[in-house]
């Protein structure tokens, strides 16, 4: 904690991991302990912050902060997304950074782990505006990727247009097309279902979890928070497999539909760009609630996929007296230190986000390999490999979180799952 004050959300994600992979190296591998190789772990191996200066459409000056947080590259050059938020500070990005390190290991894949951003709010601002930040904010940033040492990718307000803006200034500056960002657009070096793969990806793990318990996700009623990329595509892949999705939200409030969200309603709440009490206007049936979040109604599977720390204490409490069976986080640490530990203790299935929405970067790696080797893959073969990693990640989980009892703790088969690996790679590439 002295090391790094004022990091609540890093000091956060680090004890989860801890808790669960102290006692197993002491069991299991007391020789990382002596080399130190959690300590190492929680030290980024590079961080670097930048000032990012822009003019507005009204020509005024601004000036925003950008970071890189270089966190571990033992398995494959540093990977994970950009993040463009007021909120972005330190300690938001290395906690990001530090559970990618986890997620990116259990993939299987050869890649690293990274986080960035800025704390430049996209909201409201005009296509130039958004133009001119990326510009800018790449103008640094170049020096410190490439494609064989850090690949960034999109996360809370870094989309395809902008990875379009920032990979133009990067070829631009360099010279050279290289796959140096993932998420690009399917017709210039991007992966087909790299926009749907986190929210599909989750759907595929929850279809491995149930399946475990020999149940599907047929008929069952699931709540989805958020209203962006992860909760679009959770929503579309959750209706195909025969859901019922009764709730998205955003950070002003929920949509309730309880007769279901179809992919033309979910379309629908996209045009609306935010203002979501709009919805009621076409689908009376539906009702707005400003200012609360989905965790009230009553559902099977509840599915976080807005942002860190939305889904506390009491509102885990609520859906497990609601009789949830079910909690699947597309988000990054959607849930509290308290909620994580009132879902633990109710034994319903929990999967943590580094393990159920790590299907994302898993196409980005997938979109690295195409770029490497100059080719494109179709949706179909994408599509599987995504499947396959996802039930492969689940099966990690099931090999190191099943209890003598049969039970699956999915967070504690994740954190150790992807800690083994990062940690041997570690101890044969010695002290670094
Ligand atoms: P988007 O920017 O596309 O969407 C985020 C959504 O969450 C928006 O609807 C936003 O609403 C909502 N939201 C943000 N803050 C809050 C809040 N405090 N309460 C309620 N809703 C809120 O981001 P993504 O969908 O890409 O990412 C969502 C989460 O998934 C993040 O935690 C991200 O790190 C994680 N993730 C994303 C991956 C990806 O491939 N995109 C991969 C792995 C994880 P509003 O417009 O009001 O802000």
């Amino acid at each position: 904690d002295k090391r790094n004050p004022n990091q609540p959300e890093f000091l956060q994600a680090v004890r989860e991991i801890a808790d669960d992979i102290v006692p197993y190296v002491e069991k299991y591998a007391p020789e990382f302990i002596d080399l130190k190789l959690l300590e190492r772990m929680v030290e980024p191996e590079r961080t670097v912050s930048f000032r990012v200066v822009w003019q507005d459409d009204q020509n005024n000056i601004q000036v925003n902060r950008g970071y890189r947080v270089q966190m571990n590259s033992s398995l494959g050059p540093y990977k994970g997304g950009l993040r463009f938020s007021p909120t972005v500070n330190l300690s938001i990005l290395k906690f990001l950074a530090f559970e990618q390190t986890f997620k990116n290991s259990l993939t299987g894949l050869p890649l690293g782990a990274g986080k960035g951003g800025a704390d430049f709010d996209p909201k409201g601002k005009s296509d130039n505006e958004i133009m001119r930040f990326c510009q800018s904010f790449m103008t640094e940033l170049y020096r410190h990727i490439g494609s064989e040492t850090d690949v960034p990718a999109g996360d809370i307000g870094v989309g395809e247009r902008e990875i379009g803006y920032l990979f133009g200034q990067y070829k631009r500056i360099q010279n050279n097309f290289t796959g140096v960002l993932t998420g690009k657009g399917p017709t210039w070096g991007g992966s087909f279902i790299r926009p749907e793969a986190t929210g599909f990806g989750l759907l595929y793990f929850v279809e491995r979890m149930l399946y475990e318990t020999e149940d599907s996700l047929k008929g069952k009623t699931v709540s989805i928070s958020g209203a962006g990329n992860v909760a679009y595509y959770a929503a579309i892949k959750a209706i195909s497999l025969g859901a019922k999705v009764i709730t998205v939200s955003n950070s002003n409030g929920t949509i309730y539909d309880e007769s279901g969200f179809t992919v033309e309603k979910l379309d629908f709440v996209n045009s609306l760009k935010r203002n979501l009490q709009e919805y009621t206007t076409r689908y009376a049936g539906a009702t707005y609630h400003a200012g609360k979040k989905p965790w009230q109604f009553k559902c099977d599977i509840a599915l976080p996929c807005a942002t860190q720390n939305e889904l506390d204490e009491d509102d885990a409490k609520q859906l497990i007296k609601n009789g949830c069976i079910c909690i699947a986080e597309g988000a990054n640490m959607p849930s509290t230190e308290t909620a994580v530990k009132e879902i633990l203790k109710s034994k319903i299935l929990y999967a943590p986000g580094k393990a159920a929405n790590a299907g994302g970067v898993a196409v980005s790696g997938l979109e690295m390999s195409q770029n490497r080797i100059g080719q494109q893959w179709s949706t179909e073969e994408v599509d599987c490999k995504l499947k396959k990693i996802m039930h492969d990640i689940h099966d990690t989980c099931l090999h190191y979180g099943k209890d003598k009892n049969g039970r699956i703790n999915y967070m504690k088969g994740a954190n150790i799952g992807g800690f083994v690996k990062v940690a041997t790679a570690m101890r044969a590439q010695g002290l670094v």
